[in-house]
C-alpha cells in the first residue's frame, strides 16, 4: 500500500558525535522548580507531577532564525533539560529509570503564555498556548555514554546577552528517575520519547528579531534567534 498524501518527514535532532536522534514524542512537566511555581502564582508542595506534549513537528534546530510566532503578544521562553528516551518501558521502576535514557539535550518550551493564562482561566487545555509550529528549540542530543546523568549544573538562558532565567538541576522538585517512573504509569514511553523537565524561574517575553542563548552545565548549550517579521500576516 502507498501513502495517499504525501507522508510526514521524521522530525529528528542531531546528536553530538554523529548520527540522528527520532523524536516520537515530547512529553513536558509543568512547575517542577519552586520558584518557578511562585512567580506563576502557585505554591510548590510536591504534589504529582502533570504533563503536556508537544509534537514531534514543533522540534526547531539549533542554531536557526524562526518565524516569530502568530497569535501572541506574550512569548515566553523555557529553558529546560530536555531527557531522551533510549529504551522504551511502562511501569518504570525509579531505580531502573536513569537505564531507559539515551541522552539529554538543552531545549526551550516556548510558550505563548497570553493563551495559556486564558485556557487556565476558561478551564480548557494548553494545546495553543504550548504546542505550535517551531514552539520546541532543542539543541544536539548529547548521549548520556559521554556525560553521564547530570544530577546538578548550572541552567542558565540569555536574552540578547542579558540572563534573564537562572536555576540549578540540583532544584528539580521531581528528579529524572522520578518523572520517567512517574510518566510511565500514565504512558508506555518509547525510544523516540523525549521528556522536557521543566522550567526554572525568570520566565519572560521575548520579541521579534530577540537571541536566545541557553546553556545547561555538562549538558551543552542552544541559540536561536527570531525574525524581525511574524511567520505570517495575524
Ligand atoms: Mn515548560
Amino acid at each position: 500500500m502507498t501513502f495517499v498524501v504525501p507522508q510526514p518527514e521524521q522530525a529528528a535532532i542531531p546528536v553530538q558525535g554523529g548520527g540522528l536522534y527520532p523524536v516520537r514524542r515530547i512529553w513536558c512537566v509543568g512547575r517542577n522548580y519552586a520558584e518557578h511555581a511562585r512567580e506563576m502564582g502557585h505554591d510548590p508542595t510536591r504534589e504529582p507531577p502533570f504533563f503536556f506534549a508537544k509534537h514531534a513537528d514543533t522540534v526547531a534546530p539549533e542554531g536557526g532564525v524562526l518565524p516569530y510566532p502568530v497569535a501572541t503578544k506574550d512569548l515566553h521562553h523555557e529553558i529546560e533539560l530536555v531527557v531522551a528516551i533510549g529504551k522504551g518501558g511502562a511501569d518504570i521502576a525509579e531505580a531502573d529509570a536513569l537505564g531507559h535514557v539515551y541522552g539529554y539535550a538543552v531545549g526551550l518550551d516556548m510558550t505563548r503564555r497570553d493563551l495559556q493564562a486564558e485556557a487556565k482561566k476558561l478551564a480548557r487545555p494548553w494545546e495553543m498556548a504550548k504546542n505550535f509550529d517551531h514552539s520546541c528549540p532543542i539543541g544536539p542530543i548529547v548521549p548520556a555514554a559521554g556525560i553521564g546523568h547530570p544530577a546538578k549544573g548550572a541552567v542558565v538562558l540569555k536574552v540578547n546577552g542579558t540572563v534573564r532565567q537562572q536555576g540549578d538541576l540540583s532544584q528539580l522538585i521531581w528528579s529524572v528517575p522520578e518523572t520517567i517512573a512517574i510518566l510511565s504509569r500514565f504512558v508506555a514511553l518509547a525510544p523516540g520519547d523525549l521528556i522536557m523537565t521543566g522550567t526554572p524561574a525568570g520566565v519572560g517575553a521575548v520579541g521579534p528579531g530577540d537571541g536566545m542563548e541557553a546553556s545547561i552545565e555538562g549538558v551543552g548549550t542552544l541559540s536561536v534567534r527570531y525574525a524581525l517579521a511574524k511567520a505570517r500576516a495575524a
